[in-house]
């Protein structure tokens, strides 16, 4: 297991979430790494900080009253009372009680604050799914008259496939993800012995986009839009190698040979 692995399940670990396999991994990758380890430490102080019972609050007595007053009515007139409680009041009640309750999002915040990108965040934890749980591929085909025909029915829409062996990216793959909850096409190349995951999916803007790359967790993030498409690719080649992939994806010459 490798520190990027490691950081990436720790949240989970914490949680007691994984399965024994995983935990056994985590916990004997910390035996070894003093940086994880005390990054696994530092969670479970804030954790237990924010366990504290001086972080919860009665409310007042009159927004109690308010409350109970307010869902004790019947469900057909509680809709026409509702705006009657101050939204500030709802909407910070709603934040902190998120906060309080659910210690993986709060942790994830922290966690996406490194780019401050909820999509590459989950693009990244899509890419780690498919390396670790065997579920790369659901149709293994070196032919994207194979690839692309198998997409028809899953998603509503055609996804672009290209194979790209002669620029040195074989396509092996494809499957279903989903991103920002919804269904995407996602395509499997190698480079030599990594694996690149394309993600994709239609967006409405029609704004073109140039290629934008990020790092994160130890993984190089590239994303790009055509007129009709969101693009995302994603692999621990470097960044030159995945630039080349992307730019050799977009290039429309071998794209017409290609369809
Ligand atoms: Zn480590």
């Amino acid at each position: 297991m490798t520190c990027d692995d490691a950081k990436l399940l720790i949240h989970a670990y914490l949680d007691d979430e994984l399965d024994a396999g995983d935990s056994a991994s985590v916990a004997r990758h910390m035996d070894d790494c003093t940086a994880c380890k005390a990054r696994f430490d530092a969670y479970a102080t804030l954790r237990k900080a924010l366990s504290q019972p001086e972080l919860y609050h009665r409310a007042p007595d009159a927004l109690r009253q308010h409350w109970t007053a307010t869902t004790a009515v019947p469900a057909t007139t509680r809709r026409a009372r509702r705006p009657r409680m101050p939204l500030s009041v709802a909407a910070a009640a709603g934040f902190v009680a998120a906060l309080l309750l659910s210690g993986p999002a709060w942790l994830h915040l922290l966690r996406s604050g490194h780019t401050g990108d909820a999509l590459v965040a989950e693009v990244v934890s899509g890419h780690v799914r498919s390396l670790q749980q065997q579920h790369l591929m659901d149709v293994v085909s070196t032919n994207q008259h194979t690839v692309k025909p198998w997409f028809e029915g899953k998603l509503d829409f055609a996804p672009r496939v290209k194979d790209l062996a002669d620029e040195g990216f074989p396509l092996v793959g494809g499957r279903l993800d989903a991103v920002e909850g919804h269904s995407v096409a996602v395509l499997v190349y190698k480079r030599r012995l990594h694996v690149i995951n394309l993600f994709q999916w239609p967006v409405e803007t029609g704004a073109v986009s140039p290629q934008t790359a990020t790092q994160e967790h130890g993984y190089t993030v590239i994303r790009w839009t055509d007129a009709s498409m969101q693009y995302v690719a994603i692999s621990d080649v470097n960044e030159s190698d995945l630039r080349q992939f992307a730019l050799a994806f977009q290039n429309d010459g071998s794209a017409a040979a290609a369809r």
